[in-house]
């Protein structure tokens, strides 16, 4: 039986205004677990005051104060590990293995890499120029945070996506309110609460539970937007964005591919295939969701693949070593996963594995799939599933392999199997993704020095690297002449004749000297 745990809104973010109230559900069992409030606009109008008064003072608290709360914040992460797990698992239904590996890692290790890394990539840049007007003046490039940043989540990751992209925010000096999916809400209110027991300064990072509107809403008010979510969603706040002209950070869906050489490991190629088309039950921006296999290891790639496959055991999560897949966790993506695995068996495809949306304890599930005889008529192969599911298909070779992974409006991650490094790099340059692997797959989104975003429409802008943080801020050109410096400088009226020429000789020396092609 359902058990409902009121929380009044005056808990959350002290608003007491809202439009309603939004069930949270365990997607594992069916039960609800909280309710949190449903935030209008004047809720968000009055977050983004409140957010943009306490901002001057966090951003005055200096790269050192800042890093202080969030290498707190590392540590009460750590210390209450098991609590934002369980929180995680009964929002999203997740294996504790799937929250453990990919959100409170994620999370411990981004913590610690911006308090360190915020200095130096937000450190203002002395610039030197080749300009004769600037010799001898200071030129400082300085990065400036941009003041309110609004992040909308999706709710595969309530941690690592949806807070995730707070901690670079904060990092640099911004105060944030963020909009976590209206499914997964739960983990961003505890981790809001994490930060004020470590130190963060109240307001500065607010959480705007709600629905779309509330995040329509959120776009309206804030200097900068980062949207994590689906490309039809996206393209709705890059739209708001350019009315307001701030800019917007998006990172949307994919249709990831692997690509496997008849020289691989097929072992590892096989593990690989498995554990990163099922991980988070496929419930992942870069899963693989479709493979490439050449024709002389088809036959024992499907095989391996297919065992390994049926092997896994889904069901409600009951701690750890459990179950390998745990839930599907958006209701609607349930009929996504069934309607392009039937569309796909009508055009031919076969199921070795799975292929059923499974009931279990009240909770929403799917098997673990296989399927082969597939091609890029079939939804399976062109469109994003997110869910367990992994479609195989046979390739004469590396070629058409390359075509078909680059037949995809996506761009977000991608992946090459081969003995052969140095061609499995080449192969690797050819793929039209923000990402690609060589034997390996997704791990690219663990190395937070390099960036990570999507071609094409899966999306525009990257978090991580230099670039993850840079974009939270302003640049400002800074230029300092000298005290001692000339009344009046030679460019400058009046304007005479001889002088003109004078300049104009002296641009024909500094640019027009030397033979051309
Ligand atoms: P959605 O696009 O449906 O929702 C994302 C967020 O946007 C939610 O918080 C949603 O609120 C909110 N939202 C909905 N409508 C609007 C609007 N008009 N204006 C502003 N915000 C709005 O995505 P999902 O939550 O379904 O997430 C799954 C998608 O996210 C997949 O396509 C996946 O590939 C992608 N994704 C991309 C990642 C990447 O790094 N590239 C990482 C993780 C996921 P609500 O939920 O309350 O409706």
């Amino acid at each position: 039986m359902a058990t409902v745990e009121q929380q009044p809104p005056e808990t959350h973010n002290g608003l007491a205004h809202s439009d309603g109230d939004i069930p949270v559900e365990n997607p594992a069992t069916g039960e609800i677990v909280a309710t949190v409030p449903d935030l209008g606009a004047d809720a968000v109008a009055d977050m983004a005051r409140r957010g943009r008064a306490v901002q001057p003072d966090w951003e005055a608290h200096g790269f050192d104060g800042r890093a202080r709360v969030l290498l707190r914040a590392q540590k009460w992460l750590m210390d209450n590990s098991e609590q934002v797990i369980a929180t995680i698992v009964s929002e999203t239904g997740k294996t504790f293995e799937d929250a453990s590996l990919a959100e409170i890692s994620y999370a411990g290790n981004a913590f610690g890499f911006w308090a360190k890394q915020a200095p130096e990539y937000l450190a203002d840049e002395r610039v030197k120029s080749g300009q004769l007007l600037v010799k001898g003046k200071k030129l400082i490039l300085r990065y400036r945070p941009l003041g309110l940043i609004g992040v909308i989540g999706p709710w595969n990751y309530p941690l690592t996506n949806s807070f995730g992209d707070c901690i670079p925010a904060l990092a640099a000096g911004n105060s944030v309110i963020l909009k976590p999916s209206e499914i997964t809400p739960l983990t961003s209110m505890l981790m809001a609460e994490g930060l004020r027991e470590c130190g963060l300064p109240e307001d500065v990072l607010q959480i705007a539970t709600g629905r779309g509107e509330t995040g329509a809403e959120l776009v309206e008010h804030v200097d900068m937007i980062m949207f994590t979510g689906s490309t039809a969603t996206g393209r709705k706040v890059a739209e708001a964005a350019a009315r307001r002209l701030i800019p917007a950070s998006l990172e949307l869906g994919g249709k990831d591919p692997m690509i496997v050489l008849s020289d691989a490991d097929l072992e590892r190629a096989a593990n690989f295939a498995t554990y990163y088309s099922m991980q988070n039950a496929g419930q992942t921006c870069i899963s693989i969701e479709r493979a490439y296999v050449e024709e002389p290891v088809y036959d024992e790639f499907v095989a391996k693949v297919s065992e390994k496959v049926r092997a896994l055991r889904v069901g409600v999560p009951h701690g750890p070593g459990s179950v390998e897949v745990g839930a599907i966790t958006f209701p609607p993506q349930l009929k996504t996963i069934e309607d392009h695995v039937s569309d796909a068996l009508d055009r031919g495809a076969h199921v070795l594995a799975g292929g059923h949306a499974m009931q279990s304890g009240g909770g929403r599930f799917y098997e673990p799939t296989v399927l082969v005889d597939v091609d890029h008529t079939m939804k399976i192969m062109t469109e994003e599933t997110f869910g367990p599911t992994l479609p195989i298909m046979k390739v004469a070779d590396s070629e058409e392999a390359v075509r078909l992974a680059n037949d995809s409006p996506y761009g977000l991650g991608s992946s090459v199997f081969t003995r052969d490094t140095e061609r499995g790099e080449q192969i690797a340059r050819r793929l039209q993704t923000g990402a690609a692997n060589v034997n390996d797959a997704m791990i690219n989104y663990t190395v937070l020095e390099l960036p990570m975003g999507g071609a094409k429409a899966s999306g525009l802008g990257s978090r991580h690297g230099a670039g993850g943080i840079r974009k939270y801020t302003s640049q400002q050109a800074i230029v300092v002449t000298p005290r001692l410096a000339l009344k009046s400088e030679p460019h400058m009226y009046p304007y005479k004749k001889r002088k003109s020429r004078l300049l104009a000789s002296l641009f024909k020396f500094l640019y027009g000297r030397g033979k051309r092609d």
